[in-house]
């Protein structure tokens, strides 16, 4: 897949993830971008950097947007968009607590694996995103669990920042995340549409 222009982020955009982290279900889509840098293709390695103790996984819906969205209608939004990608949102969860803010914690280079762009419009309500750390599924989920759906999401996105074709959406993580370890393959699938393998290794 060619670099996305930017990665615009959802948290807690399902109630039982908010739930597992102590956290409450806000009441507007709350975001956060991660740098294109970050981006890392499927079968390469996610490096585990020295400064953290806490390295997560975070299997989330990937959504490649095909035209300008500004300001536009969740309908406008739909149809704007141009497929769908498996997405791990690597997470350094110990600095994404202790900064405050998230840029360190989820900005590191590796920390963005995206698989495959299935082009096309699946039903965005009926998308089953399943995790595996080692073949051991984590994380199952379908999209209609999520608290703010992708239409709705977009367009609230696209009220703030022009969303262009390429621009990459996360559109957060369901319950279950948990650390990764050096030696892990983690998985992320999209059931029938996109799957992202990785290798886990330490900072050389
Ligand atoms: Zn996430």
């Amino acid at each position: 897949m060619t670099r996305p222009g930017k990665i615009v982020c959802v948290g807690r955009n399902y109630r039982e993830h908010a739930k597992e982290l102590g956290n409450d279900v806000p009441s507007a889509p709350l975001l956060f971008l991660k740098p294109p840098s970050a981006v890392l293709a499927p079968g390469a390695a996610i490096v585990m950097p020295r400064v953290s103790q806490r390295v997560d996984f975070e299997g989330e819906i990937g959504v490649v947007v095909g035209a300008a969205l500004r300001k536009a209608t969740p309908a406008q939004c739909a149809a704007g968009i141009r497929g769908i990608a498996a997405l791990n949102d690597v997470t350094a969860r110990d600095l994404q607590k202790s900064d405050g803010q998230w840029t360190r914690g989820k900005g590191f280079d590796t920390f963005c694996p995206i698989g495959p762009l299935w082009e096309g419009h699946p039903p965005l309500d009926a998308i089953t995103l399943v995790t595996r750390v080692n073949g051991v599924e984590k994380q199952r989920a379908i999209s209609a669990e999520m608290v703010f759906p992708i239409p709705d999401l977009l367009s609230y996105i696209s009220h703030i920042m022009t969303l262009e074709p390429g621009d990459v959406v996360a559109t957060g993580t369901p319950a279950g995340v948990g650390p990764l370890q050096a030696g892990d393959l983690v998985e992320v699938e999209l059931v029938g549409y996109s799957a992202v393998r990785n290798p886990v290794e330490a900072d050389a």
